[in-house]
């Protein structure tokens, strides 16, 4: 695999699009894993900081609302 930015051996695949970058085209993102809701109705989300992103696509930075199903 080879990097997108500068053809040199890549080091990392890039956590949302799987593009593949060296390790001086890495970029950190924080990646969420998961939404949950709290007990007092409150979003929370489990994340992980500083995961790599390529720089090129467009992780969307909050989860998208979903309305509730009751
Ligand atoms: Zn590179
Ligand atoms: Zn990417």
């Amino acid at each position: 695999m080879k990097c997108i930015h500068c053809g040199e051996q890549a080091q990392a695949i890039c956590r949302w699009c799987g593009r593949a970058v060296c390790a001086n085209h890495i970029k950190p993102m924080t990646y969420i894993i998961s939404v949950y809701v709290g007990g007092k109705k409150v979003p929370k989300s489990l994340v992980v900081a500083d995961a790599v992103w390529c720089g090129i696509c467009k992780p969307q930075p909050e989860p998208i609302e979903m309305p509730y199903l009751d």
